[in-house]
């Protein structure tokens, strides 16, 4: 079983925890919880990731805390549900695919990479970050670039974006086709 996967045994654990923690089922109990998870998340995936897990975590838990106003109708609740559930999940995909931007280019390093327009050999400018607009708002993700040496081609690569699928476009595939 993988490391994260929550089975009962392990998630009566963390709200033990958490209810030790927390002093009981108090708003505590929910933060408590919630570091406990994030502590879990941060162990087998990263820091970025139990970051990102809390952000959205926090998202849920600001929606679940706030009920409907008096002028608020089932569509505007359904709406609103939408665009909280997109908040709620943006800062874990951003973290997933800069997981695999970074393996990826740890992978190619040192590898030569030739000019996408002449063939050329081309000069890393290291990591540089960009903002993809998504399905579920703004992604904002470094990977590494490299130009062109030839002084008459304006032309670069990132060879980790084209092979996870991140257009040069501002927006990704999937918002493009939506
Ligand atoms: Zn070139």
């Amino acid at each position: 079983m993988h490391s994260t996967e929550i089975c009962s045994s392990p998630w009566i654990e963390i709200c033990e925890k958490a209810f030790d923690i927390g002093g009981g089922f108090s708003p505590g109990f929910a933060e408590a919880v919630c570091s406990q998870l994030a502590a879990q998340i941060g162990r087998a995936h990263g820091e970025a990731m139990a970051d990102a897990f809390v952000a959205g975590a926090t998202e849920l838990a600001h929606f679940a805390a706030h009920g409907l106003e008096d002028n608020e109708d089932a569509i505007d609740a359904e709406r609103e549900a939408v665009a909280v559930s997109r908040r709620i999940v943006r800062p874990v995909l951003e973290a997933k695919l800069q997981a695999r931007l970074d393996a990826l280019d740890e992978q190619a390093k040192g590898d030569p990479v030739p000019c996408p327009k002449c063939a050329e050999a081309t000069e890393s400018e290291g990591r540089r970050s960009r903002t993809w607009k998504s399905v579920l708002g703004p992604l904002s993700l470094k990977r590494r670039y490299s130009s062109c040496t030839q002084p008459e081609c304006d032309a670069g690569i990132a060879p980790s974006q084209r092979i996870l699928g991140l257009p040069d476009g501002e927006y990704t595939a999937r918002l493009e086709s939506e």
